[in-house]
């Protein structure tokens, strides 16, 4: 037994809250997640919500598990979070309309130190402590998928800003006589490149362009952006219109922010990035638009080495660890 001893590694209790899903999962200090579970979430009130969350670890920790238990609980959450008091402010695409003290809660129930942050700033301390943000102090983590999101490392440090909102980057202006966004400002970046908006555009052209093969997809509830990039390359006009409009616009809003912030390298994540076409596009704008000096200084704007699926997982598990002092 005592030889088992020391292949047995401390684990923390990760737990990633997305739209329609909670992953749960054991993570080890060096990101291994032996056991992680998927469960429903069940979005009809604010109440059924924080429920869901509570039942899910519930279950979790009744699986049978006879190595340490875990040390403590980290949660990664969409919408605005108040990391310092465990608070939950508000979500858009959960029903959470008033504040909840979700850190106490769970503290209360499941007697184990419990952190939280915004699933954004989660994922980009996963990458700083985990994944190729290790390997550099000042980074940007890129995340676009149905929105889109950055979370901001300088000087080896997750920048929050005053109330941990710092990173929208999916609402900063890009068009000073663009369309109302539902953030309630005008000409974001969001409606325009992120994989939500990309298919939300090639709705709206879809009348202008009645050959594009695009149009049966969009029927058949099949459209992704990877697919709408694939039309492009395959010389599909309303594919072309749709992902050149998004590649600029990104690459322009992109520019802004890496001379602003002189990152060494920009690390990409979600689903519109992930068959590598849209950093390819990013990577040759850059390189063609940005002043040269800052555009050296970057040593490259690269995909994810996490797994897609894990990275909010291990951003949980960092904020867990962080909350007993052991990273
Ligand atoms: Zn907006």
């Amino acid at each position: 037994m005592e030889s088992n001893m020391h292949t047995e590694k401390p684990v923390v209790l990760g737990v990633d809250v997305g739209a329609t899903k909670i992953l749960v999962g054991y993570v080890e200090s060096d990101g291994i997640v032996p056991l992680s579970r998927r469960y429903a979430i069940d979005r009809s009130s604010r109440v059924s919500t924080i429920a869901s969350i509570e039942t899910a670890i519930t279950d979790f920790l009744e699986i049978p598990w006879s190595m340490y238990p875990p040390l403590a609980i980290g949660v990664g959450l969409p919408g605005l979070i108040d990391a310092t008091t465990g608070t939950w402010a508000q979500a858009t695409n959960l029903p959470i309309t008033s504040p909840v003290n979700l850190a106490a809660q769970l503290k209360e129930n499941f007697k184990l130190p419990v952190a939280l942050d915004n699933d954004v700033h989660a994922a980009t301390l996963a990458e700083l402590h985990l994944g190729a943000g290790r390997k550099t102090r000042d980074f940007i983590y890129l995340n676009v998928g149905t929105g889109i999101s950055t979370g901001i490392v300088f000087n080896g440090q997750l920048v929050r800003g005053a109330n941990n909102c710092a990173g929208e980057f999916g609402h900063t202006s890009v068009d000073m006589n663009g369309v109302a966004c539902e953030c309630g400002g005008h000409g974001c970046l969001e409606p325009i490149a992120s994989g939500g908006g990309i298919l939300a555009q090639v709705r709206a052209l879809l009348p202008e362009y009645p050959t594009s093969c695009l149009g049966k997809l969009f029927k058949l509830d099949q459209l992704t952006a990877s697919l709408v990039f694939y039309a492009a390359n395959n010389g599909d006009l309303l594919g072309i219109e749709v992902s050149e409009r998004a590649v600029r616009t990104l690459g322009f809003a992109l520019i802004n922010l890496i001379i602003l912030l002189n990152p060494s390298l920009i690390i990409c994540g979600g689903g519109v990035m992930a068959d590598g076409w849209m950093i390819r596009q990013l990577d040759n704008y850059i390189a063609a638009h940005a002043l040269p000096f800052v555009y050296h200084s970057l040593q490259g704007i690269v995909l994810s080495e996490l797994k897609a699926d894990q990275v909010g997982l291990l951003g949980a598990s960092i904020l867990a660890w962080k909350s007993i002092g052991k990273t």
